[in-house]
Parts: C-alpha cells; sequence; structure tokens
C-alpha cells in the first residue's frame, strides 16, 4: 500500500492549493478525486464568468495573467492544471473516496473500486457540486431532466422550466433567453432569491416585465413526464401543467454528510456544518482535516475560492507545527 504524509481527498482549487502547501512544506502528498482535475469548474456552464477577479482565486501565489479583469472557465481550468504541473502536484484522477479510517496514528483512504491509501494526515476538500440537491420527485431522473446546466444551443427553440431561482437559475435563464428558448421559471418562494447577484437583478426583472422570461412563483412542480411538469401553487392550492422539452433543476448542490460522516466526522445535524477547529480546520478525528467549500453544509454561498483557498495554507501550517496562519473573518463564523 502506498504510503504519503497528507492524502487529499478532492482536485477542486482549494484541494489544490492544499497540495502545493503540502510540497512547500517538504510533504509527500497523493490528490484523488473522484472526477478530472477541477472537477467542478468543468462542470460550470461553458461561458460562465467567475464573479471574483482574477488575483482572488489564484492559488499558492501563482499568477492567473488574463486580458481582463474576470476569468472565465475555460481560462480558470487552463490555469489550475497549470497550477497544478508547475507545483509537480502528484494526483490519481476518477478515484473516488468512500471512506477515511484512523487505526492508530496511520489513516487509510479507500475508494469505491477499493484501492487503499495511507496517510499521517488526511484532508476532506470535496466541496459540493457534485452533489446536487434532489427534490425528490417522479421524473427527476428522466433524460431530459438535468441538475446541471451546461450550454444554450442544446435548448434553442425547445421550452425549458427552470426550478430555482438562485443565481445558478437567474444566470440559466438570461442565457436560454437570449437563445431563443421559451423559458418558464418554477420557484417555492415569491420572488428571485435576495442572493441573485445585484449586476444580474435588473436584467432579470426587466426580461419577466417584457414576459420573454415567465415566472411561475410560490409554486413547486409536484412531478415531471416526458413532456410537461405538474405545478402545485402553494397558495391556492390550484394544480396546473406547464409543456417541459427539458427540464433544469437549479435548486443548489450540498456537501456529501454520508462521505464526512461515515469518516467519522461529526456534523452539526441542523446545518451539516462539521465540527472542526475553527483555526486549524482539524475535525474531531485528529489528524483529519476539512478544506474549502465541503465545510459549507447548508451555507454553501459562505465558502468560495477566495477564502476556501486559506485553508490549506493554515492546515499545513499545524500539521508542520508552524505558526497557524489566521484565514479571514468571513470563514470563522460558520
Ligand atoms: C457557477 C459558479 C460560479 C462561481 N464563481 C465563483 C467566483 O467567482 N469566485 C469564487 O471564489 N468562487 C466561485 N464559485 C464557487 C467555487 O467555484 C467553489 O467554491 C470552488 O470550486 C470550491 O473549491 P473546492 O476545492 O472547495 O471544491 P470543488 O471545486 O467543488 O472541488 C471538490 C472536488 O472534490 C471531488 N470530490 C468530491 N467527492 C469526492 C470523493 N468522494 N472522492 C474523490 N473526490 C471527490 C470533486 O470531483 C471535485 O473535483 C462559483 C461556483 C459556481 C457553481
Amino acid at each position: 500500500m502506498q504510503f504519503f504524509d497528507v492524502i487529499i481527498v478532492g482536485g477542486g482549487p482549494c484541494g489544490l492549493a492544499a497540495g502545493i502547501e503540502a510540497t512547500k512544506a517538504g510533504l509527500s502528498h497523493l490528490i484523488l478525486d473522484m472526477g478530472s482535475l477541477t472537477e467542478s469548474i468543468r462542470q460550470y456552464p461553458r461561458r460562465m464568468r467567475f464573479f471574483s477577479t482574477a488575483e482572488n482565486i489564484e492559488i499558492g501565489g501563482l499568477p492567473f495573467p488574463i486580458s481582463g479583469v474576470k476569468a472565465g472557465r475555460d481560462e480558470a481550468l487552463q490555469y489550475y492544471r497549470k497550477a497544478a504541473a508547475y507545483f509537480h502536484l502528484n494526483f490519481k484522477l476518477f478515484q473516488e473516496v468512500w471512506d477515511v479510517q484512523k487505526n492508530e496514528d496511520l489513516f487509510t483512504v479507500t475508494t469505491t473500486t477499493g484501492d487503499q491509501y495511507q496517510a499521517r494526515k488526511v484532508i476532506m476538500a470535496t466541496g459540493y457540486f457534485t452533489r446536487p440537491r434532489w427534490l425528490n420527485i417522479p421524473g427527476e431522473d428522466l433524460p431530459h431532466v438535468s441538475h446541471y446546466y451546461d450550454e444554450p444551443f442544446k435548448y434553442s427553440f425547445t421550452n425549458v422550466v427552470i426550478i430555482g431561482a438562485s443565481n445558478s437559475a437567474v444566470e440559466a435563464a438570461l442565457e436560454l433567453y437570449r437563445h431563443d428558448v421559451n423559458i418558464t421559471v418554477v420557484h417555492r418562494g415569491e420572488d428571485f432569491r435576495s442572493t441573485v447577484k445585484y449586476w444580474l437583478v435588473p436584467d432579470v426583472k426587466n426580461r419577466v416585465k417584457e414576459g420573454r422570461i415567465k415566472t411561475v412563483f410560490d409554486s413547486v412542480v409536484t412531478q415531471i413526464d416526458d413532456t410537461n411538469v405538474t405545478i402545485n401553487n402553494l397558495k391556492t392550492g390550484e394544480e396546473s401543467h406547464l409543456p417541459a422539452d427539458f427540464v433544469l433543476v437549479l435548486t443548489g448542490y450540498i456537501p456529501d454528510a454520508e462521505l464526512l460522516r461515515r469518516c467519522g466526522i461529526e456534523l452539526d445535524p441542523a446545518t451539516q456544518v462539521p465540527v472542526y477547529n475553527k483555526e486549524t480546520f482539524e475535525t474531531t478525528v485528529p489528524g483529519l482535516y476539512v478544506c474549502g467549500t465541503v465545510m459549507a453544509g447548508i451555507y454553501t454561498e459562505k465558502v468560495f475560492i477566495e477564502n476556501g483557498r486559506e485553508h490549506a495554507q493554515a492546515i499545513i501550517d499545524h500539521i508542520v507545527g508552524r505558526e497557524v496562519h489566521q484565514v479571514k473573518e468571513l470563514i470563522q463564523r460558520i
């Protein structure tokens, strides 16, 4: 069985940052990811642009030069790939970690294919994007239903129902409307979510006013069929149907609580936020750390690359017994 000083589960920006800090500290490491390198970003809408400026999503102090101010998905993918190569990070991809168990001072990390690796310390950096929040309604697993939005051309001249009213839903609705898609947004609340990026609000509200994007608020989708969705109005109890060639369930994502519990990490039952030391990011299992957005529980909007990348330095400081780098206040509140 291969042995490392540190195993990092998850090869997103925060996991890569942990690998870089481990390398800088002279620790051997292995990064395991169930998908490709930066799998989550690879799954983002193809034409998305980060809201953060490029320097705020840099890792390891490696500059992220772009011609504009904010990077798009492809630029970010290129940057993190280059960062991984530049720092000679050691990773195995398409290896889903199923379990992490500690025996005396050594952790054994087991993948779903039964491969095992050993390490003195383990850092969980599994994010949340691989786990969509399912509505658990009939038809949600049909082939024309997706929990991810990728690109608009597939949907031109079709009827698309978007479930959800957060940033992902609004961004998809606006892009689809601009590609000749007949869009209806269905949401249980009475309006778009208050967390929608402020610069998107006038655009989406004006499109709604013009009738270019239709909305069905105070309502939930109760069933998806091959050609329709069934909608229930929460205020009147009235049932209605909408034609839907495609349904995008953009109701958010949540860290894999089962995986964390299986590894022995305690979670707050209400928020699913792991119990961890706010300075060192060590969980209640000594030597097992959480890093990046995985620590957000239901508050996924509170941890992102900008602040999550900082966890890596604090964790490695703690592992090597240095003075621990203080992370930003924002993270301490979770
Ligand atoms: C559309 C969109 C735009 C965003 N824009 C910004 C922005 O502008 N600025 C910003 O700071 N943040 C932004 N974010 C948030 C940011 O992208 C995420 O917070 C970031 O990816 C978190 O990094 P991470 O390393 O914690 O997790 P992730 O990037 O999600 O990486 C987790 C990795 O763990 C892997 N994994 C999961 N489970 C397992 C397992 N069991 N075994 C092995 N591997 C596993 C996954 O495949 C994934 O590669 C945005 C998010 C979205 C969805």
